[in-house]
């Protein structure tokens, strides 16, 4: 039973907390506990006092004060206090719909690899926060912070956003998200960013970095509508603040790149900062000219101040990126239960088999490959086995129909022969379209392909789990390799590697090696030395997505 902590933080506002309280006692599942965190002045303490003492008779209510009225403590005074499985953030202006609690509950259980559910948040003058279709065509057209701008970017394919469809997101808006509390309690809302602005994307962000398994839900029948009180914490009603608020989101921007990628990308900001500038000229009739002016003012300020901050710093990198490497082994030849295992046994690494199906026991490309027994063996030492279709074809070049049956049913077949669960797929020829992403989403945790790169936090958020990126290990290119080996021990990241089969000599390497991507042992021992030397640690699939946090 998923028991949901309510937080709520509310600034001086009691009557709409009040308000909140009734709405909440309507829910059709009610919560386990209501967690207020005052941040109120002296003078409306006694009124949020007698409003808990009425409501604590039908309702568990705990009131935690908060002296020094930044929002982010408040979110951090209400996680540490909360008890239920599932946290859910609630703005102390909004009216909720009677099933919210239930649609947020009920998409946890549908599926359990949901670490955080967004609910929708309806503006009663404005739009909802899903904008029309025109809008989704042209994003940048969205009257949105860059961070918020990145984060549609990054979480849906081009295919979703010309369709609307999948529903995989980053947390957008505090008003109305939910996140597991087992996940959510290693993680605090960042407190020097005191407005709070942006905070969702970064704590999602955040939680991403370190857990890639993490999946966010989008789920528009969880609604609430914004009543849009006037003076709201954080939005600008004077020129000061809205020249702080202008800084501020900047800031949160330059953050929010540093998580993408190891080096910000400066052209970026500086246009996304003139699309800005002429969104605000365009409004300048719906919008005082003191707070335009003071809100360009103050991106332009911070915009200076943050690029000779990342010119001096030499692009520093502000945050410890997940970093690991997984050794995946593609059409399970028979060198991998010969020479891969005992070399990886000896440094107790495990590695990850990509099967064909129907060619298990059988012969690919002319050589032999795993049988059963192997199989049974590399699963009971812990190796992980993964899904590499059922016949080895090129997706891309087959009918729907067809894909469905190489991806879905080669995980069946698995799973049967091995009692297995198999979590991941890979491309054969590394060939994949959106179409097999798609059906891959249904079906796996992750899809590999062979593009070479290394994998960075945007690499595993929403459908890009589907398109990881995978080096291709052979004979000519371990120096190469090696490389990308030291650049994730020095910049974080998830470097995947790809070998195929391991032979004794060269002479064995065949002529046309570039497509066929064989490795010596002696140059497959040197690679997983580097990797041993250089202290970097090994995972498979099932470790990252199966990681206690
Ligand atoms: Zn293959």
């Amino acid at each position: 039973m998923l028991r949901t902590s309510v937080i709520v933080p509310s600034l001086e506002r009691p009557a709409l907390f009040k308000n909140l309280l009734d709405f909440l006692l309507q829910q059709t599942m009610r919560p386990y506990e209501v967690i207020m965190v005052n941040h109120s002045f002296d003078r409306k303490l006694e009124v949020y006092e007698d409003i808990v003492k009425q409501y604590r008779r039908v309702i568990r209510i705990n009131h935690v004060m908060n002296h020094s009225s930044s929002l982010a403590r408040s979110y951090n005074l209400g996680i540490r206090a909360s008890r239920g499985n599932i946290v859910l953030f609630l703005d102390d202006d909004v009216i909720l719909d009677r099933n919210l609690i239930e649609e947020h509950t009920k998409t946890y259980i549908k599926d359990p690899r949901v670490c955080g559910v967004q609910g929708s948040v309806i503006d009663i003058q404005e739009e909802d926060l899903e904008p029309p279709l025109w809008k989704r065509r042209y994003p940048w057209r969205r009257p949105f912070s860059g961070l918020e701008k990145y984060a549609f970017a990054l979480t849906r394919t081009f295919r979703d956003i010309y369709l609307g469809k999948g529903d995989e997101t980053l947390l957008r808006s505090g008003g109305n998200m939910s996140i597991r509390k087992s996940i959510i309690s290693n993680f605090l809302v960042d407190e020097n960013n005191v407005k709070c602005l942006g905070f969702e994307i970064e704590l999602t962000l955040k939680i991403l970095n370190a857990n890639p398994q993490c999946v966010f839900k989008y789920n528009r029948e969880a609604r609430v509508y914004h009543i849009k009180y006037p003076r709201g914490a954080s939005r600008p009603w004077d020129f000061k603040s809205a020249y702080n608020y202008g800084k501020a989101i900047l800031h949160n921007v330059f953050k929010f790149k540093n998580y993408l990628k190891p080096k910000g990308i400066n052209i970026n900001i500086v246009l996304e900062e003139l699309f800005r500038t002429a969104y605000c000229i365009k409004r300048a009739n719906t919008k005082p000219l003191a707070l335009i002016l003071g809100e360009r003012l103050g991106a332009t300020v911070g915009l200076g101040c943050s690029l000779i901050k990342n010119i001096a710093r030499g692009y520093e990198q502000e945050y410890v990126s997940f970093k690991a490497i997984t050794l995946t082994f593609d059409d399970g030849y028979l060198s991998v239960y010969e020479k891969a295992l005992p070399t990886l046994e000896t440094y107790d690494l495990k590695g990850v088999v990509f099967l064909i199906s129907r060619l298990i026991s059988g012969f690919f490309e002319g050589q032999r490959l795993l049988n059963l027994k192997h199989l049974k063996e590399l699963i009971r030492k812990e190796w992980e086995v993964a899904s590499h279709t059922r016949t080895h074809r090129k997706l891309i070049h087959l009918p729907t129909k067809e894909k469905i049956i190489e991806i879905t049913r080669s995980k069946d077949d698995l799973e049967r022969k091995l009692s297995i669960n198999v979590q991941t797929f890979a491309y054969p020829y590394g060939a994949y379209d959106h179409a097999s992403m798609f059906i891959a989403s249904k079906f796996y945790m992750f899809a590999r392909t062979v593009q070479p790169g290394i994998n960075y936090l945007s690499s595993w958020i929403g459908y890009n789990r589907y398109a990881l990126k995978g080096t291709i290990v052979r004979e000519e290119n371990i120096r190469e390799v090696k490389n990308k080996i030291k650049k994730v021990k020095d910049n974080g990241g998830w470097l995947i590697l790809v070998f195929h089969n391991i032979v004794d000599n060269v002479q064995e390497i065949p002529p046309d090696n570039i497509k066929r991507c064989w490795i010596t042992y002696r140059k497959f021992k040197e690679i997983i030395e580097t990797i041993v030397r250089l202290d970097i640690p090994v995972k498979t699939f099932n470790e990252i997505i199966f990681k206690k946090t």
